[in-house]
């Protein structure tokens, strides 16, 4: 049998270490867009953007352990065409060059995201755009103290620059044109206490404020941090069935029997939330990868893991268990010191009907267990 995987971010390298660890014998070909062995993005935005950790602490494995694997990482290859009736795929180097195409028995797709674009930005001014090793060094450079950094969007990726920024000393103004960071994740109980953390730390937080054209073309460096797009486009053009993500089972199976999506791309039918949902966490690239592997081989195990998200910004450590569902939560309790920025370490619980649907610490490690553990009880 032959299964290749197309993406060559952690989700794939995860699933070809995982169909090795399950004594699959048969051909793995990885084809990856990027020139670089798979590497994990959220150094990204925290310890590489800071110059604490370098770019190969990031890297899933090195090139001895594909070949030692009989692993073909192809790299800087894109995958363009899938022919899923004829179980062929078509590549071509990304440079340009002779396009080949090659068999394949079942499919992965692990395509990701890439960042969505904020066209003003792109009109005034060379915004970055946080999701490659290439984006991390041109931040990185940028980033000295007295630096002018505006970043458009408080989500995870521009709190996490603003973290690095101001600890860089550089000048950091953030634009929200909500009325909080990360409310639609956090809501305002708890998103209120991350404006209160980057304000203490000297970010200029312009909420309920779209940026306007002066203010990025007055900017050193703009960081765009409003969200990403899965990459569906192949799935699409192969007549798979796509919807905010590519859909997939329970089991992680995309409409056609033979392919299967995991990561940032997929959208899965939770047999546990009950619901639709797309992840676009670390955690869920691992985990997806891994049952997917299992299903490719053959196995008919559904995902049921929850979300899981962790992120570091200043000392604040934090993670964040399952998901509130579109009906919303009726209380959080909130229990513990909230003064983050002081050093404050706090425990989160979304309830809804009685029951925890999400819940987070924050720099309180010894109760990660017993947080993530209250998901799903009744409260
Ligand atoms: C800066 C940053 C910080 C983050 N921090 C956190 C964090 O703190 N916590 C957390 O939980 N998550 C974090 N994330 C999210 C996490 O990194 C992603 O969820 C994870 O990378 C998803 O892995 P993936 O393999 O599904 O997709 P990706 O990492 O997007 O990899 C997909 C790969 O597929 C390639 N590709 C796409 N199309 C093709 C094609 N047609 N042919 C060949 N190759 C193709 C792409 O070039 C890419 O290399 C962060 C993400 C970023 C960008």
């Amino acid at each position: 049998m032959s299964i290749a995987i197309v993406g060559g971010g952690l989700a794939a390298a995860t699933a070809a270490t995982e169909l090795r660890e399950r004594g699959y014998d048969g051909d793995v070909v990885i084809y990856a867009a990027e020139d670089h062995l798979p590497y994990e993005r959220p150094p990204l935005s925290k310890d590489v953007l800071l110059g604490t950790k370098d770019i190969d602490s990031a890297i899933v494995h090195d090139e001895g352990w594909y070949t030692a694997n009989r692993v073909r990482l192809e790299r800087g290859v894109a995958v363009t065409a899938i022919d899923a009736a004829a179980h062929t795929l078509r590549v071509e180097p990304v440079g340009g060059g002779a396009e080949s195409e090659h068999e394949y028995d079942r499919l992965l797709l692990a395509t990701g995201a890439t960042a969505r674009h904020f066209d003003v930005a792109d009109r005034v001014c060379d915004p970055v755009y946080l999701r490659t090793v290439e984006d991390n060094t041109r931040l990185r450079a940028a980033l000295h103290p007295g630096a002018k950094v505006v970043i458009v969007g408080a989500g995870w990726i521009g709190l996490e620059v603003a973290s690095a920024a101001r600890q860089k000393d550089a000048e950091v103004t953030v634009y929200e044109v909500g009325d909080l960071p990360l409310v639609s994740v956090l809501g305002p109980e708890v998103a209120r206490l991350f404006a209160d953390l980057h304000r203490a730390h000297g970010v200029g937080l312009r909420l309920s404020t779209a940026v306007d054209e002066a203010a990025l073309a007055a900017a050193d460096v703009v960081v765009v941090g409003i969200g990403a797009i899965p990459s569906t486009r192949l799935a699409e053009e192969a007549g798979l069935d796509v919807d905010h993500g590519v859909l997939v089972d329970e089991r992680l199976r995309t409409s056609d029997p033979d392919i299967y999506a995991v990561g940032d791309v997929a959208n899965q039918q939770h047999p546990v939330l009950g619901r639709r949902i797309r992840v676009e966490h670390w955690d869920t690239a691992i985990e997806q990868a891994k049952v997917a592997a299992h299903n490719l081989l053959g196995d008919e195990e559904p995902y049921t893991h929850l979300p899981y998200f962790f992120t570091d910004q200043y000392d604040l450590g934090m993670e964040y268990f399952g998901s509130v569902g579109p009906e919303g939560y009726d209380r959080v309790d909130i229990e513990g010191d909230t003064d983050v920025a002081n050093g404050g370490a706090f425990r989160a619980y979304w309830v809804h009907d009685g029951v925890v649907r999400a819940a987070m610490h924050a720099n309180d490690w010894d109760a990660s267990d017993a947080v993530r553990d209250s998901v799903g009880t009744e409260r």
